[in-house]
């Protein structure tokens, strides 16, 4: 079997967007694939590094929802990315053969950057060295070793983090190159699935923006947030005709309810249904994907020790073929004693 590395970060709870962009090709494809989840928490560090109690506390939370989200942990493995030095000693090496330019003009950093603040946008963007942190420049090396110290074959990717993965190709290859290592060139799976907005209409959605719908939250927290959702803000009463395009709600029905979104739209652009009675439809159809979510997340919610235990159980086997591949990369690098 072919082994799958991907993982989050752990900065907080994950949301639907988390489920619609890469938590349910994980369940597609953990019975084909030897899947490794790794729960990033020195990753979270180079954004989050004033908040290390959030990153502590959110490596549960993380792992509880993979597996609410329907991930086997009979079959799959949670590793604490910080309790594996392999990743560390990996990160070391390859940042030797990494110039500081070939960061910087990695389009998914100075993105970030721009995100972070670590850079202005005066028309063309410019980095802030007084604020661009070493670790943050650095995370696609990291995150090479991430992939590598286990020698996975695949990692499932969203469109922004492909400039990573082929830094990631191109930096495995010239280490082979150069050492004779035989360390696996990973290969990567580009999600089709667009992103998912927010329902207050935001092209994002994020804890930040207050505007996530948590895969933990109650059937409450979901109703108050899809009855709050924007709509087409021109459509006055029941009786105004709609414009589904410009509709958070519409583009829920879509990802969510692709069995009635074609008469969803009809409905609303002959006015035939308002909008209170599309939000409490699609309210329904979000509970019908969460409820089962509950139902798994309960046994692990009244014994937390059952999660602990299963990423220490994971980070074990992580460990074990971590040290063997460090010690013959090592070898091979002539870094012995
Ligand atoms: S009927 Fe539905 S799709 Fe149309 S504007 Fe209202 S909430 Fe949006």
């Amino acid at each position: 079997m072919k082994r799958i590395l991907t993982g989050d970060r752990p900065t907080g709870k994950l949301h639907i967007g988390h489920y619609v962009g890469s938590l349910q090709t994980r369940v597609a494809l953990q019975n084909d694939y030897e899947t490794f989840i790794l729960i990033a928490d020195v990753q979270a560090l180079t954004t989050h590094f004033e908040r290390p109690e959030l990153i502590n506390e959110s490596i549960y939370n993380v792992a509880m929802d993979n597996i609410a989200a329907g991930l086997d942990p009979e079959k799959v493995t949670f590793i604490q990315q910080s309790m594996v030095p392999a990743i560390a000693e990996l990160t070391i090496f390859y940042s030797m053969l990494t110039t500081v330019n070939h960061l910087l003009i990695n389009p998914t950093i100075k993105s970030e950057s721009r995100n972070y603040g670590f850079g202005e946008n005066d028309g063309d963007f410019s980095y802030d060295f007084s604020k661009l942190t070493y670790g943050f420049l650095g995370y696609p090396v990291s995150q090479t070793a991430d992939i590598t110290f286990c020698n996975a074959d695949l990692v499932p990717v969203g469109e922004d983090q492909v400039p990573h993965l082929e830094f990631s190709r191109k930096l495995v290859r010239k280490f082979n190159e150069l050492y004779g290592t035989s360390i696996t060139v990973p290969d990567y799976k580009l999600s089709q699935v667009p992103r998912l907005a927010g329902l207050d209409g935001n092209s994002k959605m994020g804890k930040s923006l207050g505007n996530a719908l948590y895969l933990s939250d109650t059937p409450e927290e979901v109703w108050n947030k899809v009855r709050n959702a924007k709509t087409d803000t021109n459509r006055i009463s029941v009786k105004t005709p709609g414009n589904p395009d410009v509709c958070a709600v519409y583009h829920y029905h879509k990802a969510f309810n692709a069995g009635e979104v074609e008469n969803v739209c009809s409905m609303c652009k002959n006015a035939q249904m308002g909008c209170v009675a599309c939000k409490k439809l699609l309210n329904e159809k979000l509970n019908a994907l969460l409820d089962p979510m509950r139902e798994r997340r309960s046994k692990y919610e009244a014994n937390p020790s059952l999660i602990k235990e299963i990423v220490a159980e994971g980070t074990k086997k992580a460990n074990e073929i971590g040290n063997e591949n460090i010690r013959q990369i090592k070898e091979k690098m002539h870094v012995t004693m």
